[in-house]
């Protein structure tokens, strides 16, 4: 049995085959080195503020809506699940999935985008880079190292885009951006239970805030044939629970189609170890032709009709104008920073202070950037 812990496939993540740690530390005495990660990303700063901060939505907008932190106990949930079915490491899938976004700026992706047009002249920013930058460097929770020093393969998670020239950078890590190979299943598994996740709770977000309709979902087939079926064997039932058991149906189709996919996939690709894995061609954690094009149904759906809905651009645009106040503001005069801040622009040209300056815009939560917009451009507005 290889030593394996039972349950585990031999293709699976193991910890005492771990690439290890940045910094070596002893192993942990009464969990496995990825409970380890998942305790410390959950014990982080940046995990407490994904509850403020929001993806389609502005966060005081509704107590009902999804914020980032319970979409990532919505993405570990499913990983969680689909993780057990397949014999694959559900410590190491919950931490990847409860870090994937904690690099992500106030306002979703209207604030990713707008920092990263205010970092061009200095490399960018991108949110999967710097959710490894937070668990790499920006955490300051710990005597011996900064960060939370995670292993290799919950780093290897988090950094599930990257272009060649920063994968160069990065080291270890990057190496598969440049040989084109692939992450652990564990990782590849984060990255679809994130997609089901988003796709079901912007349906559902969607429809509760009265921006998509039951009537133009009905066009989407993902939707419809749970709809359907739901309205034949429940013909009574209120429209809100009607919608719920939808939704419910809808995740746990994709989730059964994608176990079963992949069950079939790991068949034919007859990997026997983690290695063989990353050194595969294409993703063996996949959905089956027809659920990837009804997902992407869904997805093109939501695009042109919720994430670019006039209200929720507006709501977009107000974000874009705080993001580029704000840092605009900083960068001009590093001096308005809080000192904390100031104490790590000691050396740094004007890259390495443009770097801090996003790092605390992108730490913000919705509100607190709304708040610290108002005390630098409001006069009225005390300090
Ligand atoms: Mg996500």
């Amino acid at each position: 049995m290889n030593g394996r812990p039972p349950g585990l496939a031999p293709y699976a993540a193991r910890d005492q085959a771990s690439r290890g740690r940045r910094h070596p530390e002893p192993p942990p005495a009464h969990r496995g080195e990825f409970q380890r990660d998942r305790d410390r990303i959950i014990h982080s700063t940046a995990f407490r503020r994904l509850e403020y901060k929001t993806q389609v939505f502005v966060n005081h907008e509704g107590d009902l809506f999804r914020t980032r932190l319970t979409h990532s106990i919505e993405v570990a949930q499913i990983g969680r699940s689909v993780a057990r079915a397949l014999g694959l490491n559900e410590d190491l899938t919950e931490a990847i999935a409860l870090a994937h976004d904690l690099g992500h700026t106030p306002f979703g992706h209207s604030g990713q985008d707008a920092l990263n047009r205010c970092m061009q002249p200095w490399g960018g920013f991108e949110h999967n880079l710097q959710s490894l930058r937070v668990v790499d460097l920006l955490e300051e929770k710990y005597a011996e190292f900064p960060g939370l020093n995670l292993t290799f393969e919950t780093r290897e998670g988090i950094l599930k885009h990257c272009a060649v020239k920063q994968a160069r950078a990065l080291g270890e890590v990057g190496e598969r951006f440049l040989r084109r190979g692939q992450p652990s299943l564990e990782a590849q598994l984060a990255n679809l239970a994130d997609e089901i996740a988003y796709n079901n709770h912007d349906v559902d977000d969607g429809l509760r805030y009265g921006l998509i309709s039951v009537d133009q979902l009905r066009d989407i087939r993902l939707f419809a044939d749970q709809y359907d079926e739901v309205c034949r064997r429940y013909p009574d039932l209120p429209q809100r629970r009607r919608i719920h058991e939808t939704i419910r149906r809808m995740i746990n189709h994709v989730v059964v189609q994608l176990i079963e996919h992949s069950r079939r996939l790991l068949a034919e690709a007859g990997v026997t170890h983690i290695d063989e894995v990353r050194a595969c061609d294409r993703p063996l954690i996949d959905y089956d032709p027809e659920t990837r094009a009804q997902t992407l149904e869904l997805k093109r759906f939501l695009r042109e009709h919720l994430y670019n809905h006039y209200r929720v651009r507006r709501m977009s645009r107000k974000a874009v104008q705080v993001v580029e106040a704000l840092f605009g503001a900083l960068t001009d005069d590093t001096r308005l920073l809080p000192p904390q801040y100031q104490d790590k622009l000691a050396g740094a040209d004007a890259a390495g202070r443009a770097r801090v300056v996003a790092d605390y815009v992108a730490g913000m939560t919705d509100r607190y950037a709304i708040r610290e917009y108002r005390r630098l451009f409001d006069p009225l507005e005390l300090t």
